[in-house]
């Protein structure tokens, strides 16, 4: 068991623990030395940096020990994200579907061979991509045509996915196949993983606006899938894919919230150092001053987002969406108003679209992915109007 494990019983002297090792391991310099990374570079940092959380336990410390876990409790998860957050230490958002959607799938609907075979991989760094998106298929996920055929003990795929994060790098995929063309839509998908070196799995990289790929395109020819890899049973994918999208809550965005206080923070700490003009304006301050009261309004509704998910009934609840909607929001005009401030010297633009860097124009840049990923800003307004204020659908 590491140091820091050790110390679980003491909360106090865990987050001192989890400090140390920060102050320690954490590269000084690793935002700015990121924010001119090529690809290669940005993939291997974060596979190093995934190996020495792994080193001490807190890649996926949460998780029960039969799979890899140190079977830590919420209230630890939550002073690791904080810790990480006060310290600025890296993300890894290569291994997001490793970490949080696998788990998140499999811990509900998976097998129990499934789930000893696949999420022990996770702390040694296997990358695992998300196949749900296709090109006429995103908000409406449903009506997704990439099909799949039982063949004997196997499933044989065909189709085309899109927007598949990391796949270029990764070893294993979640896959949602139509099985049954003739039922409702939501009725006939089937819930795979899919061995990404499988034959006939091809990923060509989407050249993103920015000139970086950080998005694959899937094309799938004859792919054989054992059927032994099926999550659930046939045609039942959809709620099994409900799992996987209700991952999300939580932890994730609670740790985000916590990084962008202390950057907003730092952000006004050094205003002040530099006597920025900004100050002496009213209405630039009146500005400020709403983003940080909705930022502390975030963190509240996260707390109790964290709290909710403890409750057996938490599925039905649109406080995600709320805390969805109301964060992506936030995070693009703050972004805009950090720019704004920064004039000339804001201007610093890194290739990566989704890493916070604390360089503003690439931080306001990446700041619109999060109102289209995992579902759009208009499709959580209508999951709030809908189930939230019984408001009628059109
Ligand atoms: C950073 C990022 C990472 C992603 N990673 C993955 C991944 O790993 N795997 C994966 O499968 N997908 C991934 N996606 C894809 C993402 O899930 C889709 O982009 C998203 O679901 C929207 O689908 P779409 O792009 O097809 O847009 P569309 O659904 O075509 O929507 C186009 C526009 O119409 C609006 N719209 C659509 N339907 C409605 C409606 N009913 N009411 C009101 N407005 C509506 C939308 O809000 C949007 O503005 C990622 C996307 C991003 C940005």
């Amino acid at each position: 068991m590491s140091a820091i494990l050790d110390k679980q019983h003491d909360l106090p002297a865990f987050r001192q623990a989890i400090r140390d090792w920060l102050a320690e391991v954490v590269p000084p310099d690793w935002k700015a030395r990121m924010v001119k990374a090529n690809n290669e570079e940005y993939i291997a940092f974060q596979r190093w940096w995934m190996q020495e959380r792994s080193k001490v336990g807190l890649a996926i410390p949460h998780w029960p020990k039969e799979y890899g876990g140190a079977g830590l409790s919420l209230r630890h998860l939550i002073a690791i994200a904080d810790e990480m957050a006060r310290a600025d230490a890296p993300t890894a958002r290569m291994f997001t579907i490793s970490l949080i959607h696998l788990p998140g799938t499999l811990f509900p609907h998976g097998s129990e061979e499934q789930k000893r075979r696949y999420l022990p991989g996770v702390a040694q760094g296997v990358v695992w991509c998300q196949g749900f998106s296709e090109p006429n298929s995103g908000s409406d996920l449903a009506s997704l045509r990439t099909r799949a055929v039982r063949d004997g003990d196997h499933y044989v795929v065909n189709g085309q996915k899109i927007w598949s994060s990391y796949s270029m790098y990764a070893d294993w995929c979640i896959l949602l196949t139509r099985t049954d063309p003739n039922a409702q839509k939501h009725r006939g998908i089937t819930y795979f993983i899919m061995d990404m070196r499988s034959p006939g799995v091809e990923v060509r990289p989407i050249r993103q606006a920015n000139g970086r790929s950080e998005f694959g395109e899937l094309f799938l020819t004859d792919v054989r899938i054992p059927a032994e890899n099926m999550i659930g049973a046939e045609n039942n994918g959809w709620r099994v894919a409900q799992a996987t999208l209700a991952s999300e809550r939580g932890v994730i965005a609670f740790e985000g919230a916590e990084r962008q206080r202390y950057e907003v923070e730092g952000f006004y700490r050094k205003s002040l150092e530099t006597d920025a003009a900004w100050l002496r304006d009213d209405q630039l301050r009146r500005e400020f001053m709403s983003y940080l009261a909705e930022i502390q309004a975030g963190r509240r509704l996260l707390r109790k987002l964290l709290e909710e998910n403890e409750k057996p009934d938490a599925s039905a609840s649109v406080l995600p969406a709320i805390v969805k909607l109301s964060g992506t929001a936030l995070r693009q005009r703050l972004t805009s108003f950090m720019t704004r401030m920064a004039g000339i010297d804001g201007q610093e633009f890194s290739l990566l679209a989704e890493e916070p860097l604390g360089a503003p124009m690439s931080d306001f840049m990446g700041s619109f992915t999060g109102t289209i990923a995992g579902g759009t800003n208009e499709i959580m307004r209508n999951i709030i109007s809908e189930r939230g204020l019984g408001m009628p659908r059109i």
